[in-house]
C-alpha cells in the first residue's frame, strides 16, 4: 500500500503545495483502476482532497472542487485542501503552478489533448483567475517518448504545418510523436518562461519497472495518477 511517486525540486520547493507522478512500485498486482484511486486518495488524505474527472481527450478546463465525476481533462484549483489530478499510462500529465496566487492546475495532454490545446486552455484558466504567466512553473511529468510513440501520418495531419517539429522518422517507415515537446512549445507560447518548465522526462514504454504503459500493455493496464494542490 501507499504511493511511490517522481517529483521535480522547483514543485517540492514551493511552501505547502503537494504534487506527484505516481509509479506503480506500490500497487497491488491485479488492482482494480478504483483500488488504485482509492489507495491514492488514502496516501493524499492527510494533505487534502483528491478530486479526478472523466478524462475524454478533449481540452475542457474544471474548477474543484465539484460532485461526481465530471467530463474534462483539466481541473484548476485554489482552494487549500483541494487537489486536482489526471490519470494516465502513456498521455503526458501536466502540473501548473502559480505560487503568488497558489492556484495549481492538473492536465492530462494525449495526442488528442494536444491537437486540441488542452495545455493552452489550462494555462488561460489560470490568467482569467489572476495569475500572470511571468509567475507560473509547469511541470511535465512521465509519457510515451518519441522512442516508442510510432503513430500514423494522419496525425501530421491533425497538428498541421506548425506541428512537423514533433515528428521524427521511425524505424519502420512510420513517424514518432514528440507529445512532451509540443506541449512544452505550448506552454511557451502561452508566456510561460523556458527556466520554469521542468520535466520527468521519462517514457512510459521503456520502464515497465516504473510505469503502465497502455501502448506496451494494452488497454486492460493500469493507470498512474498525478496531482497537485495547496494542502489543507
Ligand atoms: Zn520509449
Amino acid at each position: 500500500m501507499g504511493v511511490l511517486f517522481a517529483t521535480v525540486p522547483a514543485l517540492s520547493a514551493l511552501p505547502g503545495l503537494v504534487h506527484g507522478f505516481e509509479q506503480r512500485g506500490r500497487s497491488e498486482p491485479g488492482e482494480s483502476r478504483e483500488e488504485g484511486r482509492a489507495r491514492v486518495r488514502a496516501a493524499l488524505d492527510r494533505s487534502g482532497r483528491l478530486f479526478l474527472m472523466r478524462q475524454v481527450h478533449g481540452a475542457t478546463v474544471l474548477d474543484a472542487p465539484w460532485e461526481g465525476t465530471p467530463e474534462a481533462d483539466a481541473a484548476v484549483s485554489g482552494e487549500r485542501g483541494v487537489l486536482v489530478g489526471v490519470a494516465t499510462a502513456d498521455c503526458l500529465p501536466v502540473l501548473l503552478v502559480d505560487p503568488v496566487r497558489r492556484v495549481a492546475a492538473a492536465v492530462h495532454a494525449g495526442w488528442r489533448g494536444t491537437v486540441a490545446f488542452v495545455v493552452t486552455r489550462a494555462v488561460e484558466a489560470l490568467l482569467a483567475r489572476g495569475s500572470r504567466p511571468d509567475d507560473l512553473v509547469a511541470a511535465l511529468g512521465p509519457g510515451i517518448g518519441p522512442c516508442c510513440y510510432e503513430v500514423g501520418e494522419e496525425l501530421r495531419d491533425a497538428f498541421g504545418p506548425e506541428g512537423e517539429d514533433f515528428f521524427r522518422a521511425g524505424p519502420r517507415g512510420r513517424p514518432h510523436l514528440d507529445v512532451r515537446a509540443a506541449n512544452t512549445r505550448q506552454l511557451r507560447r502561452a508566456g510561460v518562461a523556458a527556466e520554469r518548465i521542468h520535466h520527468v522526462d521519462e517514457c512510459t514504454a521503456c520502464h515497465p519497472d516504473l510505469y503502465y504503459s497502455y501502448r506496451r500493455d494494452g488497454p486492460g493496464t493500469g493507470r498512474m495518477i498525478s496531482f497537485v494542490g495547496y494542502r489543507a
